[in-house]
Parts: C-alpha cells; sequence; structure tokens
C-alpha cells in the first residue's frame, strides 16, 4: 500500500513533529474530518461511546458492530493490527478466528494474557470481503486509537502486520525492512512483526516473530530497570 503523504504528514503533525513542505508541494487541507467528534480529552468510556457511534467513514454502513479493542486500559503491551474480520465484526472483539487463536499463544509465550495486554486495530470497523483498509477509513479513525493510546500510555506497541506497521510509522517499507529493530511513536516504543494470519501461511517465519516478541520484552524489562 502506498501510504498518502497527506497521511504521513497529519501523523507526524499529531507527534508533535514539524513536517517542513516545499511551498509548491503543500496539499490542501483535509475536507473529510468532522472536527465534532474529535476525541481529544475523551476519557475511556465516553470514548468508547463515541466509537460505537461512529460514522465517520463508509464502513459505518456495512459494520454489524464495531470492535473498539479488548484487554486492560491499563496494559503495558498495545497489540496493533489491521481491521476486524467477519467473525471479529460479529463478536464486536478483535482477533477472535484463527490468527487470534496464535496472536494469543504468541503473546502467551512471552508471559501476557489477553486480558493483560489491550489489542486494537488501525480499523474499528470490517472493510468488506477483508480488503485493505483505504487511506481516508484510516485517517478519520486515526484520532481514536491515538486517544486510545494516550489513556493507555502502553510501555510497548507491537505492530502485527503490514498494514499496522505502515500505518503507524508513516512508511510504506515491508514488514521485513521494519521488524527486528525498535522504532517509535511519539516516546513510546514499537516493535513490528508478521501478523498471525501471515505466521499460519508461512509457519517457518514463526522464529522470526519469536525474535520480534523477545526484543518487546527485552525493551519493556530495560524500561523498568
Ligand atoms: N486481523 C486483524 O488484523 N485484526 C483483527 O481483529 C482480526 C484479524
Amino acid at each position: 500500500m502506498i501510504q498518502s503523504e497527506h497521511q504521513r504528514r497529519a501523523y507526524l503533525q499529531a507527534l508533535g513533529i514539524d513536517v517542513w513542505v516545499p511551498r509548491d508541494q503543500a496539499e490542501p487541507p483535509p475536507v473529510d474530518v468532522d472536527d465534532q467528534d474529535v476525541p481529544d480529552g475523551m476519557d475511556w468510556p465516553q470514548l468508547r461511546e463515541t466509537v460505537a457511534a461512529c460514522t465517520r467513514c463508509a464502513l459505518h454502513q456495512s459494520r454489524t458492530q464495531t470492535v473498539f479493542g479488548v484487554g486492560s486500559a491499563d496494559a503495558d503491551w498495545l497489540i496493533i493490527g489491521e481491521a476486524p474480520g467477519a467473525e471479529e465484526d460479529r463478536r464486536g472483539e478483535p482477533f477472535v478466528g484463527r490468527a487470534g487463536k496464535l496472536l494469543d499463544e504468541m503473546l502467551r509465550a512471552v508471559g501476557q494474557q489477553r486480558d493483560q495486554v489491550f489489542i486494537a486495530n488501525i480499523l474499528k470497523c470490517r472493510p468488506p470481503n477483508n480488503r485493505d483498509p483505504k487511506a481516508d477509513e484510516a485517517a478519520a479513525c486515526r484520532h481514536y486509537l491515538e486517544r486510545q493510546i494516550e489513556l493507555i500510555q502502553p510501555r510497548i506497541i507491537l505492530a502485527v502486520g503490514r498494514i499496522a506497521a505502515q500505518q503507524l510509522l508513516g512508511t510504506d517499507a515491508p514488514v521485513g525492512r521494519l521488524r527486528g529493530r525498535l522504532h517509535q511513536l511519539g516516546d513510546i516504543p514499537v516493535v513490528v512483526t508478521y501478523h498471525p494470519a501471515y505466521l499460519l501461511r508461512s509457519p517457518t517465519q514463526k522464529r522470526k516473530a519469536w525474535a520480534d516478541l523477545c526484543l518487546a520484552t527485552r525493551v519493556i524489562a530495560e524500561g523498568a530497570a
């Protein structure tokens, strides 16, 4: 997926990073974001309610329900995936299918349970036919995820899969280039790893995912030292 330049700039600006743009390349301001429900300052229950009623993008027309995320609002680990699939849309919970079972196993391997971490997605609504999120959908949903990050204040963000990694880090680099090292989102360390659905198809890559989880564990341990 090619990340739009506007989206990348908006993200850097949201993080408080000045973005210098040559005058002849400046883009017009976004027109599609309704500022009325920008969740700055909302507490967790208000945010949950606002997300449940969201109509910021067209996905609200086809969803069964929003998928806010699951786990502890006080978690050290924030796991971010791509978007709800069919089963997640039905149940209102992220990562409940086969990929979710593998994610649970991966977390258990580093001593974490589903209810100790927080699991969310770039999108709160299911894209039809599980297609990739569109740029406007990710932009419309971004405020919610940013507020979740602010409220949780995780000690590590684990971005699982290409879409999550690229959206969070504002890059179009592949997971193979992003994994295995530390990134930052503001002052929060970010580790990128393979999506569990990909690991189900390519089990030989599980070794690398394990190394990524060990890196995330080390970052938390070093932060606590
Ligand atoms: N894949 C994701 O990225 N997120 C989910 O919630 C389910 C599958």
